[in-house]
């Protein structure tokens, strides 16, 4: 995978992150990836399904539905010890998606968009990189994209929607394609006003879901086809990266660390997907993204996950509703994406202005 540093200047130079060793724990303690059985396709599309027959065999795993999932406490409190960590804490809302059927109404990762009636589904004529030819080459014919997720304002207020919108839509071309700082999928950001789509009897899944997709299938890369799932927001707090503290705090905590080794993994970023909160640059050292409109630095928005948690993580980020059964496994993998070295893929959004566009980093 390539990751480009081209988000502009580091925000601080790297003589100022004295990280030999990574006391802080970046890149040491637990193993980062626990690899189990390809999980239950539950994608109601035939196409999809017979993408995904290579990785997803039906297991007929059960699965009971529950309203919440709760983070467990942190196992220390941090402002106790580092007072000057408070400054830093964020809210993160946790996704904590699960297979399921959610509709066009609902906040959903993978289910169906609701989309105006008579709206040109987007297209995306980009060129991409097929697996075994690292060279770009323009599809005939543009690619539908896929919608990918749908946040309504009522579930998460903390979404920064421009003034008169209240609906966020996610869209992918689900093929790789060399970008500025990686290779992934070419995203789109819908920001909508419900009130205006209440008039038009608009509920379709979008040809994500239903013809033309099956002219692009052989384009898709099925890492990038998500298993529909519900959602159940969890506010919890995060504590940044060492890598965005200045020195002298660095310093402090990594000391700290060096006994306790609990602070990546447990005390500062949750895994899985999110909105807001913190961006982890546990594979590539910290980089700027400032906004191509104006240049402010911009915000994590969302950050789309390949697992919810794994060995190192688990410990402190699996929900308590999650330990109380027999693991299922594909439970970690909700959403079936693999993103990057099945790792995290964020959209980074501009604090002044959601309609400035966006950056994306994979981590
Ligand atoms: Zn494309
Ligand atoms: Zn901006």
């Amino acid at each position: 995978m390539l990751i480009g540093i081209k988000g502009g200047a580091k925000r601080r130079l790297a003589a100022l992150r004295p990280l030999a060793g990574r006391a802080c724990g970046l890149g040491a303690g637990p193993g980062r990836r626990q690899l189990g059985p390809p999980a239950a396709c539950m994608h109601p599309s035939p196409c999809c399904a017979a993408l995904r027959a290579q990785r997803h065999k039906a297991r007929g795993h059960p699965y009971t539905p529950v309203m919440t999932r709760t983070t467990p406490p942190p196992p220390v409190d941090l402002p106790t010890l580092f007072p000057w960590l408070t400054a830093y804490a964020r809210t993160t809302v946790r996704l904590h998606p699960r297979p399921g059927t959610p509709g066009a109404q609902d906040s959903h990762i993978g289910g169906p968009l609701l989309w105006p009636a008579g709206e040109a589904w987007p297209t995306c004529g980009e060129p991409i990189i097929n697996d075994g030819n690292l060279e770009p080459w323009r599809p005939a014919s543009p690619i539908p994209m896929i919608g990918v997720a749908q946040f309504f304002a009522r579930d998460i207020p903390e979404i920064p929607y421009p003034d008169n919108t209240d609906l966020l839509q996610v869209l992918w071309c689900p093929a790789k394609h060399q970008q500025e700082d990686l290779w992934g999928p070419v995203v789109r950001l819908i920001w909508r006003r419900t009130a205006d789509l209440a008039t038009v009897p608009t509920e379709t899944h979008g040809p994500g879901f239903t013809a033309p997709y099956p002219s692009s299938v052989s384009l898709a890369d099925d890492d990038y086809l998500p298993r529909p799932c519900v959602l159940h927001p969890e506010r919890v707090t995060e504590y940044p990266d060492c890598e965005e503290l200045p020195e002298d705090l660095q310093s402090a905590l990594n000391e700290w660390d060096r006994a306790n080794s609990d602070y990546q993994y447990l005390l500062s970023i949750a895994p899985g997907c999110k909105i807001g909160g913190w961006e982890t640059w546990h594979l590539t050292d910290m980089y700027e993204l400032p906004c191509t409109t104006c240049g402010t630095e911009t915000e994590p928005l969302l950050q789309l996950d390949t697992t919810e948690w794994d060995g190192g993580s688990g410990p402190r980020w699996q929900p308590l509703e999650d330990r109380d059964h027999a693991p299922v496994d594909w439970e970690d993998e909700p959403t079936s994406l693999v993103l990057g070295r099945w790792g995290r893929l964020t959209v980074f959004l501009c604090p002044v202005s959601a309609e400035h566009g966006f950056r994306m980093a994979m981590q």
